[in-house]
């Protein structure tokens, strides 16, 4: 959007301010008529060993870890407030102890955040973004612009830094079908975001769309909030989400047709109904069977493809590998990719959970703090054995098929590219 005439401003993480003018803004921005407050002329400028990006479970983990070996650490985040996607997740985790289970998501990030805000060794940046990456062949550090933002207003500040952990994390997934650009048509992020971060109802009346646990999950959050859910369509034959929370939804008398999908919105400036129609084995659409229901929200909870366009900026290799999710890097046991000093963790390194992004961020903060010298070797190799060693068994149950099978792809091919 358009906000008090500056271009290309995301609504969805810029703060409201008494008389804010806000104008939509169709494909490319135009230049301000006149000129805005941006101060972006004078950098800011600061080098650190440990550059993460992305506060989310593995970017904070990553941060302790590497904190904890000495090595001084910057943890950006683009939000007012640091969890990523945790601090919408006001349900309690599922699996075993280890996995946090039974504890909800918005608790962990809290407690995540006091030990990282405890720890003397890292410094925060929020609401910045890191906005790319620049080749400088006369230094030995990696040199970063980050835009970091006050109200609408932004500055830049240039940081170096001798490894960077990307824990960016994903963006979600949206489907082709006419209206999918109206009001009311929203992903599955979103919503949560509004309801459980900000206490605001999307609708009332809601069609979601994916039976994952996302969502099952979204779904079920909808009803807290005195929303009513029509139904869940789900384009595979199976639900994919926990049986657990299916079951709670049926109990709440809401049905999930499987093989199913939607087709078109109706409304010419807002939702005011969707068709949704039965799909075949071949996942094309039954002629005949289509039907239209009255809602005035439709939500897609249609997956997560990774963040990586920083990644692909440094030149780290990259294959796309359905399993993780996408366009992933490609790295070695310590999640370090093919450009020496970046290191991925969590889900931008391959779509799973935030108990395994953390484990993921732990690694990733060892390793990166080894790789400055800051550490003793030999101690912080133990760490990452055991660190390893909880990967794989939060990996080894049914559940863990999918994120086993992409990180085996990740290894072979890594191990192709040696
Ligand atoms: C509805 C739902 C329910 C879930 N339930 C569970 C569950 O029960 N158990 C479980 O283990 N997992 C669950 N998950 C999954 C879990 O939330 C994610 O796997 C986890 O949050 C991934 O962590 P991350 O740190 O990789 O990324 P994120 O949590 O997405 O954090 C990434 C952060 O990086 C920031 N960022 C991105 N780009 C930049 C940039 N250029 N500069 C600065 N900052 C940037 C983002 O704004 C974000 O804050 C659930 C997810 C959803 C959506």
């Amino acid at each position: 959007m358009r906000v008090n005439n500056i271009p290309n401003v995301r609504t969805c993480i810029a703060p409201l301010t008494e008389d804010v003018t806000v104008e939509t803004q169709d494909t490319f921005a135009s230049w301000p008529k006149e000129t805005h407050n941006t101060s972006a002329t004078k950098a800011d400028a600061c080098t650190v060993d440990v550059l993460i990006v992305g506060g989310g479970p593995a970017g904070l983990e990553a941060a302790v870890q590497a904190a904890k070996q000495n090595a001084k650490v910057l943890l950006v985040d683009e939000n007012q407030q640091l969890g990523g996607q945790l601090i919408k997740q006001t349900h309690k985790f599922f699996g075993s102890k280890q996995e946090n289970a039974g504890t909800r998501g918005v608790t962990i990030a809290k407690e995540l955040e006091e030990t990282v805000q405890d720890h003397t060794g890292i410094e925060l940046l929020l609401e910045s973004t890191v906005i790319g990456f620049y080749e400088d062949t006369s230094s030995d550090y990696f040199t970063f612009a980050v835009s970091k933002r006050k109200g609408y207003e932004s500055s830049i500040v240039k940081v170096q830094a001798k490894t960077v952990i990307f824990a960016v994390g994903a963006m979600e997934n949206m489907l082709l079908f006419p209206g999918n650009d109206l009001p009311g048509v929203y992903g599955a992020g979103a919503v949560q975001t509004l309801m459980n971060v900000y206490g605001v109802k999307p609708g009332n009346h809601v069609l979601m769309v994916g039976a994952g646990n996302v969502g099952l999950i979204v779904s079920y959050q909808l009803l807290q909030a005195g929303i009513l859910v029509d139904r869940v369509v789900e384009a595979a034959p199976i639900i994919g989400g926990y049986h657990v929370h299916a079951a709670k939804l049926r109990r709440c008398g809401v049905p999930i047709y499987t093989r199913h999908s939607i087709k078109e919105i109706i409304g010419s400036d807002h939702v005011e109904a969707a068709v949704v129609v039965r799909l075949d084995e071949n996942w094309q659409e039954i002629p005949g069977s289509e039907k239209t229901i009255e809602c005035d929200t439709v939500c897609l909870a249609v997956g997560l493809t990774p963040s990586t366009r920083l990644l692909s900026q440094m030149g780290v290799k990259m294959y796309t590998i359905a399993e993780a999710g996408g366009f992933v890097a490609i790295h070695d046991d310590y999640m370090q990719t093919s450009v020496p000093g970046v290191f991925v963790a969590g889900d931008n390194s391959g779509i799973e959970e935030a108990s395994t992004a953390m484990i993921e961020g732990k690694i990733a903060g060892v390793a990166a703090a080894i790789q400055t010298g800051k550490t003793s070797t030999k101690q912080a190799k133990e760490l990452l054995d055991i660190f390893a060693s909880e990967l794989a068994s939060l990996r080894a149950g049914p559940f863990g098929e999918k994120p086993r099978i992409a990180k085996q792809k990740i290894q072979t091919f890594w191990r192709k590219n040696q």
